[in-house]
């Protein structure tokens, strides 16, 4: 017996059913709210799952205590009308935020401007720090000059010092050489802070992921995605910029240094609790970084109660609404709930519920200690 030989070319009949059913197929597709074969093409970044769990929600839209965010940047602060200014002060109040560090200051002239429209229009409510401008660090005495400025600028208001991430990554002598975090051409600036009792924030490299391949591993990797000019070159390495920062707190012992973003170890806060413990000047922050702690409450709850003299609430981009996560993680023990920002943490949120000392501290008792003349009657107790 012989079987049928089977035609290579589609009968008629299996071309009308072909076409028949990739017509329905499209029908469904505009008619379905979820189309599968869009569902099995969706890219990772766009998944955004509704949590299915059902546990109880404290959403908190007000600090239990007035704060002081240490780490704000109002760079346009001096442009502001008085009515904007204003606005913004009502949003601070609604949140209970009694004082903002606007971090980016300047110096001289610029400074001086930014500190009067804050006099004028919502007096106590903002400090300024100083930053410096390197534009002429080839002169041989550029630190001295330095040291000055900032001494002129804390005599017209400033009550601290900003050194931006540009520090040790993009400064450069003119032949080329990079300006190192510590190189000791700068000692006379942290010296001269110290003298005058104003803390330095100090904000170097960026998290440690964007160092590394930007491959599937990458914890980073949808930062990197959404901000490809945030990946960094493999020299100098995190490691060699981040030993440069530590090494320059650690030989200005007379000198209060805020290692910006937990010292981007948020991550690792066992490696940052041994800094601390190895060097008492070095105090830290939680700007941009909130979404570290959120992952790990216990370890972070058993981190903030040993160190809760060293870190002050911070917050960096202004958007009243985010500051409420922050709240939720300090004082809720609530589970499993979104952050805001995907490229930060795509992983969701748990509580901490630190106890009111420890959040006293946080919101603004090691504030009142380290920033000079904020207005104690702001606070309670205090
Ligand atoms: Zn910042």
């Amino acid at each position: 017996m012989t079987l049928p030989t089977p035609s290579l070319r589609p009968s008629r009949k299996i071309s009308v059913f072909l076409f028949a059913a990739a017509f329905a197929s499209i029908a469904l597709a505009v008619t379905a709210p979820v189309p599968p074969a869009q569902a099995q093409e969706m890219q990772w970044e766009d998944y955004a799952p509704r949590s299915t769990l059902v546990v109880e929600e404290h959403e908190v839209t007000r600090a239990k205590f007035p704060f002081v965010d240490a780490h704000a940047h109002q760079w346009g602060i001096a442009e502001m009308s008085g009515e904007e200014i204003a606005a913004m002060v009502a949003d601070m109040d609604a949140m209970n935020m009694a004082v903002m560090v606007n971090l980016s200051g300047g110096s001289g002239e610029e400074l001086q401007a930014k500190i009067a429209a804050t006099d004028m229009h919502a007096p106590g409510r903002f400090v300024h720090y100083a930053n410096i401008d390197f534009e002429t660090l080839d002169d041989p005495d550029f630190g001295e000059k330095a040291a000055a400025q900032l001494e002129e600028d804390v005599r017209q208001g400033a009550k601290g010092l900003k050194i931006y991430k540009s520090l040790g990554m993009y400064i450069f002598y003119e032949d080329g050489t990079r300006l190192k975090t510590d190189d000791p051409k700068l000692d006379p600036i942290w010296q001269k802070a110290g003298e005058l009792g104003i803390p330095v924030l100090i904000h170097t490299a960026d998290p440690a992921p964007f160092w590394e391949p930007q491959d599937r591993f990458n914890e980073r990797w949808f930062e990197l995605k959404e901000r490809p000019r945030r990946k960094r070159d493999p020299v100098p390495s995190w490691e060699t910029l981040m030993t440069e920062h530590w090494d320059l707190i650690a030989r200005h012992s007379n000198t209060i240094f805020l290692s910006a973003h937990l010292g981007w170890l948020g991550n690792d806060l066992g490696r940052l609790g041994s800094l601390l413990d190895k060097m008492p000047n070095m105090y830290t922050e939680l700007g941009a970084v909130i979404g570290e702690l959120g992952r790990q409450p216990h370890t972070a709850k058993a981190f903030l109660t040993k160190y809760q003299d060293r870190v002050l609430m911070g917050k960096d981009s202004w958007e009243p609404s985010e500051y409420y996560v922050y709240f939720r993680i300090f004082e809720t023990a609530d589970e499993y709930f979104p952050y805001y920002r995907k490229r930060h943490a795509f992983w969701s949120m748990y509580g901490m519920d630190l106890p009111d000392d420890v959040l006293r501290k946080i919101y603004y008792e090691n504030a009142l200690r380290i920033i000079p003349g904020l207005d104690p009657a702001l606070f309670p107790d205090s």
